[in-house]
């Protein structure tokens, strides 16, 4: 079996959840089995170990599990981009908008310094709202967004397309419809 199905397999799917209608796509099992963790983040390395970042940034909650392995790895620095009122120090925010409502990402105003080439990083893009607001406000801080990197894809919203239309480049590990 190739790595992707490999991980791809240890997905769980769960029905009507948060709410009917809706299957929410789980990667707890993923994280829980040692060689299904291994064979994700070595995916992930493999395809940036040679593109000189200088830091990662994961989207609270699930980013921060796989983007703080993920940097440890390669070597280089983590930042948190995390849902607003979490940080203690000056932030800067983006905000972004729901199915009902708004919702906003936050980071330190001297997480990253001007022209430093930064991975995003995420479990799943849907509608690539989250993914948007997160790179909007790297890009506010100077930041040169290198890839926008997710486990999941949810092709038929939309969200990766739009987000490549906006020149950001987008790496996701499976799909699904
Ligand atoms: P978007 O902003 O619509 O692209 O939604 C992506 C955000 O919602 C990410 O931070 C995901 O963690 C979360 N999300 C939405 N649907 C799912 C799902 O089925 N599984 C896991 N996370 C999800």
């Amino acid at each position: 079996i190739d790595p992707v199905s490999y991980v791809r397999s240890a997905i769980r799917s769960v029905p009507d959840w948060p709410k009917p209608g809706v299957t929410f796509r789980d990667i707890t099992p993923v994280l829980q089995d040692p060689r299904s963790f291994r064979v994700l983040i070595d995916l992930f390395v493999y395809r940036y170990m040679r593109q000189r970042l200088d830091l990662v940034a994961g989207i609270d909650a699930r980013g921060f599990i796989l983007g703080s392995v993920l940097a440890y790895e390669l070597n280089l620095g983590f930042v948190p981009i995390r849902k607003k009122g979490k940080l203690p120090y000056r932030t800067v925010a983006e905000e972004y908008s729901l199915e009902y409502g708004n919702a906003a990402v936050e980071m330190h105003t001297d997480a990253v310094r001007p022209g430093q080439r930064v991975l995003l990083i995420d479990d799943l893009i849907a509608t690539g709202g989250t993914m948007m607001a997160a790179s909007r406000l790297l890009q506010r801080l100077g930041a040169n967004v290198i890839e926008a990197a997710a486990i999941i894809d949810l092709p038929y919203l939309g969200g990766s397309a739009v987000l490549r239309k906006t020149g950001l480049p987008i790496y996701t590990v499976c799909d699904f419809n």
